[in-house]
């Protein structure tokens, strides 16, 4: 990744933002360890590692980054390396949890622990901060994760375009008598060498499996004239996440498909063309929800319309009944509504980014059915 586009999507006034933010809810540090919230605040992707690496950032005070005297040298490459913040090294026989509390300003009352830490480590800073309230950091970074920058929506968009060439491949791969798992890990390649640095999952459900919306790649057959789902989505080098799913069949689908594929197909443009700064996660949801229900398939649309999208593939805001915050532009999410009769199903999904006067996609291949020769 070159440096100026590492600095637009992890910029260095972003730690004073968090820590202005931290302030503001009443907390009295943040302590984030490896995770999407570190690489948010530093753009540093560090491992998951027993030994701790933690940035702490006091609601007062200069915040500080802990990492193992063996990490150190990834930390000052990464981006964090170039954020006037204190690298504080600790060594193989020291308490890393105790060297943390010792650092905090006095009087720190409630800390943010960031949500994804382990809960060896909640219970070691527990012990380590005794009269101290834990907290999820979340309560604070929601707010600013949800709202995406420029940066991160072109981050986003170039996700998109790389799933996209991947979807622009999947006929090669479909040929009745193939498997779903060898279909599976052709996708997978394919994933790759379009420019995402890690598959994050891959769904071929064809057939009943198809009407499965979470299913597992299976070694199941794929006939002709079966309806097939296929549901994928990597991350790329800039650590934000691709996701869309398309349809494909071998040869033309049953009669009874065609006909609730449309539904779906319209479905999912109304909720796509609901969005826009204002409108609810639930009028979205709503939008392509009650389409398919008054098409009288309304039980077979069992899940959420869509999930927010960024450095992970699911975060705030979520499309559902219930979500009544306001859209607001740089909200980024799935639309993506199903229809699962159980002999086959469909699912189309689109990632969706709410702009100052309506929405963008960021995936813009054909929504129909695709039929393959
Ligand atoms: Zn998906
Ligand atoms: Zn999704
Ligand atoms: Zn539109």
């Amino acid at each position: 990744m070159e440096t100026d586009v590492t600095t637009a999507l992890y910029p260095p006034e972003r730690l004073e933002a968090v820590r202005e933010a931290t302030r503001r809810a009443g907390i009295g540090a943040l302590l984030l360890t490896p995770g999407p919230d570190l690489r948010y605040v530093t753009g540093y992707h560090a491992l998951p590692l027993e030994r701790l690496t933690c940035l702490a950032v006091p609601a007062s005070g200069e915040p500080f980054l802990v990492v193992p005297r063996l990490e150190l040298p990834a930390a000052k490459e990464s981006p964090a390396g170039g954020l006037d913040l204190e690298l504080v090294p600790w060594d193989e026989t020291d308490d890393p949890f105790a060297l943390v509390a010792r650092r905090l300003p006095g009087g720190v009352s409630r800390v943010g622990l960031a949500d994804q830490m382990w809960a060896a480590m909640v219970l070691r800073f527990r012990a380590a901060m005794p009269d101290a309230e834990q907290v999820v950091a979340g309560t604070v970074l929601r707010e600013l994760r949800m709202r995406k920058s420029a940066a991160e929506v072109a981050a986003l968009r170039e996700a998109g375009a790389a799933i996209d060439r991947v979807h622009r491949r999947v006929p090669g791969f479909l040929k009745p008598g193939r498997t779903e798992r060898e279909v599976g890990r052709d996708i997978a390649d394919a994933i790759i060498a379009e420019g995402h640095t890690a598959v994050d999952f891959v769904i071929v459900g064809s057939g009943p499996n198809g009407a499965n919306p979470h299913a597992e790649l299976s070694d199941r057959v794929i006939a002709a004239h079966e309806p097939v789902v296929v549901d994928i989505g990597g991350t790329m080098p800039s650590g934000y996440c691709s996701d869309s799913t398309r349809n494909y069949c071998v040869g033309e689908p049953p009669p009874e498909y065609a006909e609730y594929y449309e539904v779906l197909r319209r479905a999912q443009d109304a909720s796509c063309e609901a969005v826009r700064p204002g409108v609810t996660p639930e009028a979205v949801d709503a939008a392509g929800r009650d389409l398919i229900a008054a098409a009288g398939y309304g039980k077979h649309f069992f899940h959420r319309t869509g999930h927010g999208i960024g450095l992970e593939t699911h975060e705030e805001p979520y499309i559902v009944a219930g979500n009544t915050e306001p859209l607001e532009p740089g909200m980024a999410f799935s639309v993506e509504p199903g229809i699962y009769p159980g002999a086959h199903g469909a699912r189309i999904e689109d990632i969706v980014v709410c702009t100052r006067d309506g929405h963008e996609r960021m995936n813009t291949t054909p929504r129909e059915l695709v039929v393959v020769d």
